[in-house]
């Protein structure tokens, strides 16, 4: 195994196995750790998906260990740890104690932080993570119902939940090249820098940045820091040029589509569904809490949807989602709608259903889970870091598109339909 991540989410480890794979390495993704003894089988890459994002960080960090552990099993030559784009996390972390533990764990003098990925429009410029043409914290994600991005700069943002001292390598640098990014690795760890914020804003930034990372034994970032890494083993001889991506077969089955995102693209994305004549069933937190709601309902519902592909959804407003939280608590009304969606995708399997599409990163991890998939290839992408997957390991194998809130074009669920037929 050249490379092994651990992804603080689903749909970001979905996001960075298929950068990887399109980057030509055998990629294997497995959600989460899996059990000793394990088969990657002859997987150059493997991303261990973890649903460590919101978890207290103490949990987090010991998931972290456990995934490094079982990559160093495998020889892993390097560790990339693989967060959102958008720099998802609290004060409390998870992104700065995660970090911690795997540079003690690996012993290595120093990381990097690069979220950038500048295909779905995240840059870094001068420390500062941008949205589009926003700072991240004048973006849809300050009302993130979990992790709300009220800082824009990342020097700040990990100083906060780390320890170690935190700097920046600016743009001025990475233009320059890679020896010269070299070179200011080796003046910050003489300076006692652990950390270093990378800026990048386009893919030749982070290509070249990817350069420069050759000998560093954990990477942390977004999946675009992820572009140039295979090429580093490719130079040194370990890995063979360019495969074509494996084909790919959706099982027969029925189809349906789940929604737990509250990201602007996903509302969006609802929004046209809707408009397009999608038959629609929406899930209302307080109704589930009150009991007048149960997955029985959409179950029924959905089964009884025979003309078209039918959407669940519990997606709202962020005005709506501060409502519900008030009355029933930010976790809680989480983990009702993500246990509701779960049990959802579990009936729906059990009825003859084989192809979700999913939208929402932890909402992604429910279903997964209750789904009961352990592992997942690689398949066609249907736009910026969503490929269509395929569960391996499992009796009756179920396609999956794992959507990340804020990714995709507003017509990305009929795209990815289309791609199916
Ligand atoms: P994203 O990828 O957009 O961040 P996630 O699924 O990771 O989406 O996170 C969305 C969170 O918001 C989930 O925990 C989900 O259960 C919760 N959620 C979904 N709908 C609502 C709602 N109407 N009110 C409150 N919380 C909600």
């Amino acid at each position: 195994m050249l490379l092994g991540a651990i992804a603080d989410d689903l749909t970001g480890a979905t996001d960075l196995a298929l950068t990887l794979s399109r980057e030509g390495m055998r990629t294997v993704q497995v959600v989460g750790v899996p059990q000793e003894g394990f088969d990657f089988g002859d997987a150059e890459a493997v991303v261990l998906a973890l649903k460590s994002r919101t978890l207290p960080a103490d949990e987090a960090v010991s998931q972290s260990l456990a995934a490094l552990a079982c990559l160093r099993t495998s020889n892993v030559r390097q560790v990339i740890f693989k967060y959102c784009s958008t720099f998802d996390s609290t004060p409390e972390g998870n992104i700065g104690p995660v970090t911690d533990a795997l540079l003690a764990a690996l012993g290595e003098p120093f990381t990097v932080v690069c979220p950038a990925f500048p295909t779905n429009g995240r840059t870094v410029y001068r420390g500062n993570l941008f949205v589009g043409n926003v700072l991240l914290s004048e973006s849809s994600m300050k009302d993130h119902p979990l992790t709300p991005m009220t800082d824009s700069n990342l020097v700040r943002l990990m100083q906060a939940q780390t320890h170690l001292p935190v700097d920046l390598i600016n743009r001025d640098v990475v233009m320059r090249g890679s020896a010269a990014i070299r070179e200011a690795f080796a003046r910050a760890v003489v300076a006692g820098t652990r950390i270093l914020v990378v800026d990048a804003i386009c893919d030749d930034d982070l290509r070249t940045i990817g350069e420069a990372l050759a000998d560093v034994g954990l990477v942390t970032g977004g999946s675009g820091i992820a572009l140039g890494l295979p090429e580093n083993f490719r130079r040194a001889g370990v890995l063979a040029t360019r495969k074509k991506t494996a084909s790919f077969a959706a099982p027969a089955g029925r189809a349906v589509m789940l929604a737990g995102s509250c990201s602007q693209a996903t509302r969006e994305q609802i929004e046209a569904t809707i408009a397009n004549g999608t038959p629609t069933f929406q899930i209302v937190p307080l109704d589930i809490a009150s009991g007048t709601l149960t997955p029985e309902n959409a179950i029924n519902w959905a089964v009884a949807q025979h003309a078209a592909i039918p959407l669940i959804y519990s997606s709202a407003d962020p005005d709506v989602v501060r409502f519900t939280q008030n009355r029933l608590g930010r976790e809680k009304a989480g983990a009702l709608i993500e246990r509701f969606l779960g049990d959802v995708a579990m009936a729906l399997r059990s009825r003859g259903f084989s192809q979700f599409v999913v939208a929402g990163g932890e909402t992604s991890g429910a279903v997964v889970k209750a789904l009961g998939v352990s592992a997942l290839l690689i398949g066609p992408e249907i736009d910026p870091g969503v490929p269509w997957t395929l569960s391996f390991g499992n009796a009756k194998p179920v396609a999956l598109a794992l959507k990340s809130g804020n990714f995709g074009t507003i017509d990305f669920f009929s795209k990815a339909w289309n791609l199916l037929s």
